[in-house]
């Protein structure tokens, strides 16, 4: 039996469990970092300008915020493929999500704009499994009364949630 996507696993929290378990926690329980951070607001501008004329930004089930919709095909814009792999599966979530929960099959495609560069992806039924198996890993842990413990990374220096957990 599949988990239930109802739980509150969007693509951001979906996208940090990959990079930190503990930052997903973060966003699961709703405790946001500043909106002024200077990363994420480099990230919100790479994000609202490189695409804005292709842009459609559509939002499925307050859950999914798919970049552009075309044809039978979702794109993820990045501002770097520094995550690629976590970039790669939150994308492979919104294909399992669009499949499972609104019976519709996309082909994929990330988009990473600074560097010209794109990558398309499929929802294998390899890659289906894995996402089945990152979701039952993801919700217990999402879901605990506290967060998990720190665990020191490079990501760490430009994490936004730095001082909540070093500060
Ligand atoms: S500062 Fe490090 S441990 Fe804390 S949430 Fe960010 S990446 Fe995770």
């Amino acid at each position: 039996m599949k988990p239930t996507l109802a739980a509150r696993i969007n693509g951001t929290i979906f996208y940090a469990y990959q990079i930190c378990p503990r930052e997903a926690w973060f966003y699961y329980h709703r405790l946001n970092p500043s909106q002024e951070y200077d990363l994420l607001l480099l990230g919100r501008l790479v994000h609202e300008g490189s695409y804005q004329r292709a842009r459609k930004e559509i939002f499925v089930d307050q859950l999914l915020k798919v970049d552009l919709f075309r044809d039978e095909m979702i794109a993820e814009v990045k501002k770097s493929s520094r995550h690629k792999e976590a970039a790669r599966l939150q994308l492979a979530f919104y294909l399992y999500y669009l499949k499972h929960e609104k019976g519709l099959e996309f082909e994929g495609v990330l988009l990473f704009p600074k560097e010209r560069k794109t990558e398309r992806l499929r929802l294998t039924p390899e890659l289906e499994e894995r996402i089945t198996s990152l979701i039952k890993e993801m919700l217990p842990v999402l879901s605990s009364e506290t967060p998990p413990p720190v665990k020191k990374s490079k990501y760490c220096r430009t994490c936004s949630f730095q001082e909540v957990c070093w500060g």
